[in-house]
């Protein structure tokens, strides 16, 4: 297809608008080019497709346009466009002054060391899940839709610098669940069954392409890249361990693709995970593997990318993660001593899980529902011990019962001393601790 000259001018279908061609972006390979394009100071992306079947097309573009409302993390078409009959769409542009590659998440970003030399660091845990969750989100509103994205992977989402909210590019390639799939993905990204050419590619392709994004940024390696991969085959070791072979170098059962030897922190990372976290992903990708029903949804993602969040705690020298209930008592990875906060949950509710600081109230309705909220603890420090307790602040009376079942009754005034296994019983609630070191 010709290229567009800069400085060419763009009318806009049904609209006085006009956009002047600024450079092209990129040369796309298949489907179309992406040009920058600006109208006044606005700055705007075009697409124009390679040839095409019009109708098919502008069916789809309208079908685009009417998602893309659903969630603003969708790139979508604003105006249409016909050059030297080619169709086209102007969008939203996506600058890299403002956004990052998707890939930090799994490569970290580039940054200058002390010698002036080019390192990677790592994206922090939390704007790792920030950005996870918002992938998960506009993924979801798609898959409740029974559409799929097809193409999902980091390459085709740019995360925001500010916020870290997400921008998911190429969504044209999106169909409903019947209509054939323009893209059936990206090696790695896209189900063994779909890479074999055994099964459409359809709205499970997407929550397998998640969940093989959120273990690579958060883990740092691919599921079902193991040793299998390294071992002498016949035939490509990519198609071996991602379509005809696929074993997740986690699977309980099978121990063929453990992680290589080299990768010991992914090892060690998934280890330091809670096991909600290692079953969904084993979930997804052993029975979920060639049974798309099983795969863990968009939804439950977005749960887990939550529970994960509560979970967390950073080591303060070096940033990495670990979870409450660890009980690791030093960092894996820089050695250093660990402290690991304490946690409170009700009756077993891990949403209800509030982390104990110092001085802080605990509101009767961040424990359980309560229309008639009242404080039921301040977080103190005895002068005596230097231990955390909990002074009891209602007029309920808490029942304490040890792990040697022993029990003590603590009325309004009093200082809740803290033991990990013991579990506190107010008002037909049961509140257990977490975290801390256990004895
Ligand atoms: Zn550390």
């Amino acid at each position: 297809m010709k290229k567009l000259c800069r400085n060419q001018k763009i009318h806009a279908k049904n609209s006085n608008r006009i956009f002047i061609v600024d450079s092209l972006i990129h040369a796309g390979s298949g489907q179309g080019d992406i040009y920058k394009v600006h109208a006044g100071k606005d700055v705007y992306a075009m697409k124009l497709f390679h040839n095409g079947n019009e109708q098919k097309i502008r069916r789809q573009l309208e079908n685009l346009t009417r998602r893309g409302r659903a969630s603003s993390a969708f790139v979508h078409p604003l105006y249409m466009v016909n050059v030297d009959g080619n169709i086209g769409y102007i969008m939203e542009y996506i600058g890299a002054a403002q956004y990052d590659d998707g890939y930090i998440l799994f490569n970290g970003k580039e940054k200058k060391d002390a010698n002036g030399d080019i390192v990677r660091e790592e994206v922090p845990f939390n704007e790792k899940i920030a950005a996870l969750y918002h992938i998960a989100e506009a993924v979801n509103i798609l898959y409740e839709a029974d559409i799929a994205l097809m193409d999902l992977k980091f390459d085709n989402v740019k995360i925001n610098r500010r916020d870290r909210s997400v921008k998911i590019l190429d969504t044209d390639t999106a169909v409903g669940g019947r209509t054939g799939a323009i893209v059936s993905g990206t090696v790695g990204f896209m189900p063994p069954l779909t890479m074999r050419g055994e099964e459409i590619p359809n709205r499970y392709n997407d929550s397998y392409a998640l969940a093989v994004m959120i273990f690579m940024s958060l883990i740092g390696g691919h599921p079902l890249r193991g040793r299998a991969y390294e071992e002498p085959i016949n035939g490509s070791p990519e198609t071996y361990i991602f379509a005809t072979n696929p074993v997740y170098i986690f699977n309980k059962k099978d121990q063929t693709n453990r992680p290589p030897e080299n990768e010991k922190r992914i090892i060690a990372r998934m280890k330091k995970y809670p096991a909600y976290f290692a079953e969904a992903m084993h979930r997804t990708f052993t029975d979920g593997i060639f049974e798309r029903e099983k795969r863990v949804t968009p939804r439950e993602w977005m749960e887990i990318l939550v529970r994960l969040y509560d979970d967390h705690f950073i080591c303060q020298h070096c940033g990495e993660e670990h979870f409450v209930g660890s009980s690791d008592k030093t960092c894996d990875v820089c050695g250093k001593p660990l402290y690991p906060p304490i946690k409170i949950i009700c009756d077993g509710k891990s949403d209800k899980g509030i982390y104990l600081f110092n001085n802080s109230d605990i509101k009767s309705s961040e424990l359980w529902e309560d229309s008639n909220e009242r404080t039921i603890f301040k977080v103190v420090v005895s002068d005596f011990d230097k231990r955390y307790g909990l002074l009891l602040l209602s007029s309920q009376e808490l029942r304490l019962e040890l792990k040697n079942g022993q029990s003590r009754i603590f009325n309004m005034g009093e200082t809740i001393p803290i033991f990990l296994d013991a579990v506190m019983e107010i008002d037909k609630h049961k509140i257990n601790f977490m975290g801390g070191h256990k004895k």
